[in-house]
């Protein structure tokens, strides 16, 4: 995706702070971090949000979710963390490419507002 300012980040277009890449994901610091320690975990292959995850995403999913213990481990998260995927307008997602938030090195609350 052309216009997609994750697709540039992946791609080395757009700068970031890398924390992890390989060749099918990339995690990288949050720009506005809403916690001491705030990541965000996209696939390279543009995906929009989760409304548009297909059958063959799967395997590309279940392996974001298997590298995010090895993030938070990583970035000191050692109490907890929260994963967060955002989707649509009611879900206040902003950069439309499918990414997870990793929050952590605070206490959360619940139910998040
Ligand atoms: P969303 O609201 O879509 O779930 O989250 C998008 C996140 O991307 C926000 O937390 C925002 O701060 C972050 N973000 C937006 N643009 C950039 C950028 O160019 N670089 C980085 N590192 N983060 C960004
Ligand atoms: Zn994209």
């Amino acid at each position: 995706m052309s216009d997609c300012i994750f697709c540039k980040i992946a791609a080395g277009e757009i700068p970031s702070n890398k924390v992890y890449e390989d060749d099918k994901i990339l995690v990288f610091h949050d720009l506005e971090p809403q916690a001491p320690v705030h990541i965000l975990m996209i696939p390279k292959k543009h995906i929009t949000s989760t409304d548009d995850v297909t059958d063959a995403d799967a395997e590309l999913l279940g392996y974001m979710l298997t590298k995010v213990k090895d993030v938070a481990k990583e970035a000191g998260m050692d109490n907890g963390y929260r994963v967060v995927i955002n989707c649509g307008e009611d879900g206040f997602q902003t950069v439309k490419h499918l990414h997870m938030h990793i929050l952590g090195k605070r206490p959360m609350k619940w139910p998040p507002g």
